[in-house]
């Protein structure tokens, strides 16, 4: 049924929803299922009842409503694909409603209800255009089945009917409803810890540069309050010569190390982050003078740290700083002013600190 599109449909959107707190969406339609088919099952017996149907009505929902979830879940924890075969069994689902539109002679209330839920259904699962591919398998369902049963035609609800149909309606649309909030839940939760992964920069440990960029501004902005303020940007010397001679992991642990020693260092009030590469930057609410001391501080614990996997490497740094960032521009011009400063310590001859006015 519907073979090709669904598989395409699958194909597309799998990754995504399997990424967005979906992965178990056979067991999750599994309990709706459940409880919409066993619901149903009030309305379609009181109205078979007023329509004296045959035996094979009655056995045919009993294999829909009470056999077909248990048929639906054990396919899908055995396919190979759970989640390709749990849609393809919505879209049965929604065939074995459309079959109960004629066999219910086209009555009004239960008909509607039993599409509109098997609709809500495939929206509900998150999956893009499901629920308009479930509406060919509609069609085909009424049409084969109102065939087979001579398409009589009585569409009005009795009271009974009216109230076989209120427990389905009232309880399987709060449970979906549930269900949905309960996965909005998980995604805002994981968007949350995905959030909290890109702050860091996973191999020094600093702030990841777009989180650092964000503290910086914000200091930025309310320098009036602060006692001083200073940018340090720091950059090691001949970095790509030590992961030629050492190797990249050795190149690794000298990041880490220095950034080991920033935050051991680092002044209260302080954000220290990595740009990128080897380039490092700290944003600290002190007046230049400070941060000077600070600077060369950084600069010879650096000089001075030892790695016992490579024992014979020495590594430095250079730095520029640039103190009050003038109001009038952005931190963009802020850090191209530091820039400018580690270039002239870099020009200058490496291993130095640098300062620039604002
Ligand atoms: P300079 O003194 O002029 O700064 O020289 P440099 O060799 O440090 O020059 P450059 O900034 O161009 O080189 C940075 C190198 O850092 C290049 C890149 O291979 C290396 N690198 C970037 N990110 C990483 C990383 O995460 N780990 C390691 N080990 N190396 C990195
Ligand atoms: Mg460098």
């Amino acid at each position: 049924m519907n073979r090709v599109p669904v598989d395409a449909l699958a194909a597309n959107q799998a990754d995504v929803i399997r990424t967005s707190g979906q992965q178990s969406l056979p067991k999750r339609t599994y309990r709706l299922r459940m409880l919409g088919m066993g619901l149903a099952t009030l309305p379609l017996a009181v109205v078979m009842h007023e329509l004296q149907s045959s035996w094979i009505a009655w056995a045919w929902m009993l294999l829909t409503c009470w056999l077909w979830p248990h048929l639906a879940y054990a396919r899908a924890i055995r396919s190979k694909d759970p989640f390709r075969t749990e849609l393809h069994n919505l879209l049965i689902d929604s065939a074995i409603a459309g079959s109960w539109v004629p066999l219910m002679h086209f009555n009004l209330l239960p008909s509607a209800m039993l599409l509109g839920v098997t609709t809500a259904d495939k929206v509900s699962t998150g999956v893009r255009r499901l629920w308009l591919y479930s509406l060919p398998a509609i069609a085909l369902s009424v049409l084969g089945f109102g065939l087979l049963s001579g398409f009589s035609f009585a569409p009005h609800t009795s009271m009974r009917v009216i109230l076989a149909c209120l427990p389905i309606i009232i309880i399987h649309t709060l449970a979906v409803s549930m269900s949905s909030s309960r996965l909005v839940r998980r995604v805002q939760k994981q968007n949350h810890q995905l959030e909290e992964l890109s702050r860091i920069d996973a191999l020094t440990g600093l702030s990841g540069r777009r989180h650092w960029e964000a503290q910086a501004d914000a200091m930025r902005r309310r320098s009036a309050d602060l006692p001083g303020l200073s940018l340090l940007l720091l950059d090691i010397d001949h970095f790509k010569e030590i992961n030629d001679q050492y190797g990249h992991s050795i190149g690794d642990d000298v990041l880490r190390g220095i950034a080991g020693l920033i935050r051991r260092q680092l002044p209260s009030g302080s954000h220290a982050g990595r740009l990128g590469g080897d380039e490092l930057a700290i944003v600290l609410p002190l007046p230049l003078s400070e941060v000077e001391i600070f600077a060369e501080r950084i600069r010879r614990a650096t000089s001075e740290l030892a790695f016992p996997e490579a024992p014979g490497l020495t590594c430095t740094v250079s730095i520029g700083i640039v103190g009050q960032p003038d109001p009038a521009q952005g931190l963009r011009e802020w850090i191209e002013a530091a820039d400018r400063a580690l270039y002239g310590a870099k020009r200058g001859g490496r291993n130095q600190a640098i300062s620039a006015a604002g």
